[in-house]
């Protein structure tokens, strides 16, 4: 799936004495098929930028595209995109919001209508894969910690099996050891899948060894995008 941005802009509070311009003017294409670092400063425009892809902001300007088609030229087909286009988000517990672990693991599955057997295979899988125990799935995901919260977080988009992954910052807040945990598993199940993944993270350090190519944002502009080594 090729995504494409087109003079992309995003405005806070247009109009307003707080007016901010989050995403100014940006051009880029990802190709598919390969991790792409996003880094860049706090307030630079990373989490503005990536919520554009699964149509959860809309431009001010410009335009975003998938295989082509500009995601906000007919709004019937948004649904389709959140469905390829699967968003893990900085801060995790804004998609955790059902009794069980296995509940919020399965709300994506369930939205897309398929059956119940499929839907618990898919629940089981991903929360194998992002290495949660089997007994935690019955468990209140607010009884668990900021780790496994992100961890269920990443299940429930995995077990929609997009064409694209976002992961706003899937490392924070975790030590060295857990970082490289979890990034191991978002590169294994690249490799299995071999689905676009747009890692964004404060740290070269974090995405160097993990990712394709680098996107750099500085002050709501694309700074640099190229790959790690020539970054
Ligand atoms: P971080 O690394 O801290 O997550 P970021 O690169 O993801 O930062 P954004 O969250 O996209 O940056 O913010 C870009 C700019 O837009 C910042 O100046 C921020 O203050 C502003 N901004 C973000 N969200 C809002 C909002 N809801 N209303 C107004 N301004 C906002
Ligand atoms: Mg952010």
């Amino acid at each position: 799936m090729v995504i494409k941005t087109e003079n992309l802009t995003y405005v806070y509070g247009q109009g307003t004495p707080f007016q901010k311009t989050a995403v100014d003017n940006v051009n880029l294409t990802f190709e598919g098929g390969e991790i792409i670092g996003v880094i860049g400063h706090t307030g630079s425009g990373k989490s503005t930028l990536i919520q554009h892809f699964n149509g959860l902001l809309k431009p001010t300007a410009g335009k975003i595209t998938l295989d082509g088609e500009d995601i906000w030229a007919d709004k019937s087909r948004l649904r389709a995109v959140r469905f390829n286009v699967g968003l893990v988000f900085q801060y995790p517990e804004y998609q955790l919001f059902e009794e069980t672990v296995y509940k919020d693991i399965a709300f994506g599955p369930k939205n897309m209508g398929l059956s119940e057997e499929e839907i618990d295979k898919r629940v089981r899988e991903a929360a194998e894969f992002v290495g949660l125990r089997a007994e935690l799935l019955e468990k209140s995901p607010f009884e668990l910690s900021g780790g496994q919260k992100r961890r269920v977080a990443i299940a429930g988009v995995i077990a929609m099996e997009p064409k694209v992954l976002i992961l706003d910052e899937p490392t924070a807040g975790l030590d060295p050891k857990g970082r490289n945990k979890i990034l191991d598993q978002i590169k294994a199940y690249h490799d299995k899948v071999q689905n676009t993944i747009l890692l964004v993270s404060h740290s070269m350090e974090d995405v160097a060894n993990y990712a394709d190519k680098v996107l750099v944002m500085n002050e709501a502009k694309v700074f640099a995008y190229d790959t790690v080594e020539n970054v």
